[in-house]
């Protein structure tokens, strides 16, 4: 069961509990905002099923509301900026604003971003520069629980470590590549174990390093006490871009690594190291764009393989979503629902 909202209607569901939770009007409306556009982009994990995490998270004290980045070092072209533990979907867009002026002005700008709470999709950055005509390319770790295991170890040592490349394409609709470096979403594991389903080969391992099929081992405890783990996409390929993401963004964005047990604690913090280039700036502009162009029509000039919709590039399945689920509505599973209910409650309680 559950049930289809209109975008709007989640919208200021959202920002009334993220107000509850201490935020000021406009911060709660930008967080709301943000986690149903995951949601219209056809990303449930990363959309309103959240706010029950981050209203915690509030509440032990690890996510700080009303609170921006700290400007830790500026040199123009080089920006190292401090999260300060506050909502991602603040900070994420501060650094950005700033990244891409800069950008602008000296034709590329690296943006150090640590310590932000969780960044939610990483897309919505590389598509605010992209629609300024820049290149961003953004490497995000995680702090929260290691459930991703290194290629040819027996479980969780990081997280889904997200990688994300924006690419305007002139005219058309840019080429916006957004993905997690596990085989596939934690939250997905949530729906599937939910439905009593089993996951594909290759997927996950057990808590005692095993192949498995089946999605609990990440969900809930297993016999021994421990969690099973996530395998990251690509064998050992997808192994490298992960630790590349931890490397770049948890190392030298200053936030940190994860190299120690799992906590309880709800507060999943990022660190996004992001690199923006203005194809302008560069003097490569018109030959960018032509070539960039000339390449995506030879791509779909490709034959559709026999039993799918043909070619699709990054960031097509998102827009196309988006139409369907801002006309129609979004379906909002019922242990969601409830979790949502939960949340204000608890908020209730503790304003009477
Ligand atoms: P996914 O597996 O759906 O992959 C998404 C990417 O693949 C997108 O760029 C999409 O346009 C492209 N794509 C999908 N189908 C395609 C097709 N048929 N042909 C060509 N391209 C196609 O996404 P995911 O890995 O589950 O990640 C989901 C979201 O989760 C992302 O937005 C990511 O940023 C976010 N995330 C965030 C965090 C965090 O801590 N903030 C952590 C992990 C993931």
């Amino acid at each position: 069961m559950s049930q289809c909202i209109p975008a709007d209607q989640l919208r200021q569901r959202v920002a009334s509990i993220i107000q509850q939770a201490g935020s000021q009007a406009a911060e709660a409306e930008q967080v709301a905002a943000n986690l149903v556009m995951a949601n219209l982009s056809g990303h449930d994990s990363h959309g309103v099923g959240m706010v029950p995490r981050y209203v915690d998270a509030v509440l032990e004290g690890g996510l700080s509301p009303n609170t921006g980045v700290k400007v830790v070092l500026d040199t123009g072209p080089l920006l190292n900026l401090d999260g300060q533990r506050g909502y991602g979907q603040i900070t994420g867009v501060q650094a950005m604003q700033m990244g891409i002026e800069r950008a602008k002005q000296y034709g590329v700008c690296t943006v150090a971003l640590s310590r932000s709470h969780h960044l939610g999709r990483i897309g919505h950055f590389a598509e605010m520069a992209v629609a300024q005509g820049l290149v961003s390319i953004h490497f995000v770790n995680v702090l929260s629980r290691p459930v991703v295991a290194p290629y040819g170890g027996g479980d969780g040592r990081f997280g889904t470590n997200p990688c994300c490349i924006g690419v305007p394409m002139g005219q058309r609709k840019p080429f916006v590549l957004d993905f997690a470096t596990s085989r596939v979403a934690q939250g997905k594991m949530r729906v599937a174990y939910n439905k009593g389903e089993q996951v594909p080969d290759g997927y996950l391992i057990d808590e005692k390093g095993h192949p498995t099929n089946n999605p609990g081992v990440v969900v809930v405890p297993q016999s021994n006490g421990f969690f099973g783990a996530l395998m990251t996409f690509g064998d050992h390929k997808g192994f490298g871009m992960a630790m590349a993401c931890e490397l770049l963004g948890g190392a030298l964005t200053g936030g940190g690594t994860w190299h120690r047990e799992a906590d309880n604690k709800r507060a999943v913090l990022n660190g996004m190291l992001t690199m923006i280039v203005d194809p302008v700036r560069l003097g490569t502009h018109d030959a960018f764009e032509k070539e960039a162009l000339a390449f995506e029509d030879w791509l779909r000039q490709s034959p559709n393989a026999p039993g799918t919709e043909g070619v699709l590039l990054a960031g097509e399945p998102e827009r196309k979503a988006r139409t369907d689920r801002q006309l129609n509505g979004i379906w909002v599973d019922d242990a969601t629902l409830a979790e949502i209910q939960a949340s204000e409650e608890k908020l209730k309680q503790r304003h009477v």
